[in-house]
């Protein structure tokens, strides 16, 4: 039997739609709407597109946008000089540093510059650490996005043999975080890892964050499996294809997220949700 597919435009579009009607109630709150600030420096053009992406998107749910696009020259003071002020504006209430940044730039540095409290995107160190102890703070918005899904299909995951491809701080590694706290058992899996086949054959959940064209054969999969597969690649031909050899995984799992179209338009939505419970955060504080 084919696996039902997730669909994340229709979920996107949901929770878009959600958080455009708490708006109204924030501003009138505030005496003015959730504000988030997205600093992009250089020319990559994937990044310019997921900037426009991400400011349309913010617009689109009455809230305040504050783009900063500094040249490829921009240096690590500088930057940091801006954040530190995007910091200490009161009309900003989230803040984001478009990645990857140029090679001079130590991208660690820069985001542990970022107050925790406006760090929209959950890469500071501080809230890694919350997430790592188990405390509230800001959450990476992929990983928020996959277990958003993982929890509507499959509702308790608690004992749930789950295994995570891919260990990079943005997606693989809050991630497992994330399903540990659900109470599944995680194995995390990596470049160095042995035999990704047997792992991959005994999880009951497979996310796959790796970055490597259909990688995950789909024959590897437990039936009934459920597949979350966060990859994107571009095809010679221009094709978007995902992690996991999605014709035949097709086949084996009982529901899997397509590329496109599955987990990559949660990802707009879930730094939505994080702007919007930031500024009540601050609003509270
Ligand atoms: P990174 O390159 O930071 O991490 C990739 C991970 O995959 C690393 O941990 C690496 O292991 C592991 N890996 C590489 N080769 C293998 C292998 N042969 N076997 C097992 N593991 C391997 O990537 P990201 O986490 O940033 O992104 C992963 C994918 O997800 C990319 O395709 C990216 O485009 C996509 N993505 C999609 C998003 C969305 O919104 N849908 C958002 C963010 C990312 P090691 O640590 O040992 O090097």
């Amino acid at each position: 039997m084919a696996a039902a597919l997730i669909d994340g435009k229709a979920y996107a579009a949901a929770l878009r739609e959600r958080i455009a009607a708490a708006v109204p109630a924030f501003a009138a709150a505030a005496g003015r709407p959730p504000g988030l600030a997205v600093v992009l420096v250089g020319e990559d053009p994937a990044s310019q597109v997921y900037v426009r992406a991400k400011g349309k998107a913010v617009l689109a749910a009455g809230m305040a946008s504050f783009e900063h696009k500094l040249p490829d020259t921009t240096t690590q003071a500088e930057l940091i000089a801006l954040v530190a002020r995007l910091n200490a504006d009161e009309a900003v209430d989230g803040i984001l540093v478009q990645l990857p940044l140029p090679a001079a730039i130590d991208a660690q540095s820069v985001i542990a510059a970022i107050d925790p409290a406006r760090d929209v995107d959950g890469f500071t160190p501080v809230n890694a650490g919350r997430l790592a102890v188990g405390a509230p703070g800001l959450v990476p918005c992929t990983p928020l996005g996959c277990l958003m899904l993982l929890k509507d299909r499959l509702g308790d995951l608690s004992g749930l043999d789950a295994v995570v491809i891919g260990r990079s701080n943005i997606v693989g590694k809050p991630m497992a975080q994330l399903l540990l706290k659900e109470n599944c058992t995680v194995t995390i899996a990596h470049s160095r890892t042995r035999d990704l086949a047997a792992l991959v054959r005994r999880a009951d959940i497979v996310v796959a964050a790796i970055g490597r064209a259909e990688m995950i054969k789909g024959d590897w999969l437990k039936p009934g499996a459920t597949v979350i597969d966060v990859g994107i690649n571009r095809q010679p031909d221009g094709k978007l294809v995902g992690d996991v050899e999605f014709s035949v995984a097709r086949t084996r799992a009982a529901v899997i997220t397509p590329v496109p179209g599955g987990v990559g338009p949660l990802t707009i939505a879930m730094l939505l949700q994080n702007t919007l419970l930031a500024a009540r955060q601050k609003l509270a504080s």
